[in-house]
């Protein structure tokens, strides 16, 4: 094959590996910033549910103190049951007390709900803090894997972007830049393979003569189709090929 052809065909390998591994680099940012985001949101779920638990208990605090006041109330209350000169009064009075009764009670009911839900606070918070660090461990590790797998696909980049000058300077600039022209118009792809008469990159059938050209392999030769390059693994079968596939008459056992 013509040598220009088998470096440009190597410079597109190495171009694709380039950019698959350029398109990996990038996802890394992403993908640790995830798992960083996965420990801020299980820290700060835990932190809200430590300072819900502090407000529960802060508010059964307030409402037990708040019982406390509506009993000396009723306390002074019924002292004065004794004290007061009418019918009229001392029912008043009653009623008082009674209102003053079920006020505590409905407080009591929610002091018992705040009970309920401080008990499953409190059981999401040791659970939490018990897993804490095992998610910090965790997130530091996976983070560093991917860390460890960026540079790596860094290195390899860097290493084909080396292959890649020393192959680039192999080649004639005109050569260059009409590749550099096509991979930039054509999706990345400067080269395509001729199979069958027709271009893999475009699809168009070939001219007859341009197709033996290609497979003849010497020279350089674009499709006039798409402009990309072409290059054939078939090779022009020679009438001492033909024989040798099919089995050419020194192939065959004598009789
Ligand atoms: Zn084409």
């Amino acid at each position: 094959m013509y040598p220009d052809l088998e470096t440009l065909i190597d410079l597109q390998r190495l171009d694709q590996e380039i950019a698959e591994l350029s398109s990996r680099i990038d996802t890394f940012p992403n993908q640790i910033q995830s798992i960083e985001k996965q420990l801020n949101d299980f820290i700060h779920a835990h932190e809200e549910r430590k300072q819900h638990l502090n407000a529960n208990q802060r508010e059964r605090r307030d409402m037990e103190g708040e019982i406390q006041v509506i009993r000396q109330k009723i306390s002074k209350h019924k002292d004065q049951l004794y004290l007061v000169k009418t019918n009229e009064q001392y029912r008043a009075m009653l009623k008082e007390i009674e209102g003053e009764e079920a006020n505590i009670r409905g407080i009591e009911d929610r002091v018992l709900e705040k009970m309920i839900e401080s008990e499953e606070l409190q059981k999401l918070v040791t659970e939490a803090a018990g897993r804490l660090d095992s998610e910090k461990a965790r997130v530091a590790r996976e983070k560093a894997e991917l860390e460890a797998a960026a540079n790596t696909s860094k290195e390899e980049r860097d290493h084909s972007v080396q292959e890649r000058q020393e192959l680039a300077a192999k080649l004639s600039e005109d050569i260059l830049t009409h590749y550099e022209r096509v991979r930039k118009g054509r999706g990345g792809l400067a080269l395509a393979e001729v199979r069958e008469g027709k271009c893999m990159g475009c699809n168009v059938l070939l001219r007859p003569q341009l197709y033996y050209d290609v497979r003849a392999g010497e020279g350089l030769y674009e499709c006039e189709n798409c402009a990309r390059i072409l290059y054939s693994r078939e090779r022009l079968s020679t009438s001492a090929e033909t024989e040798a596939e099919t089995g050419g008459p020194q192939a065959v056992a004598p009789n």
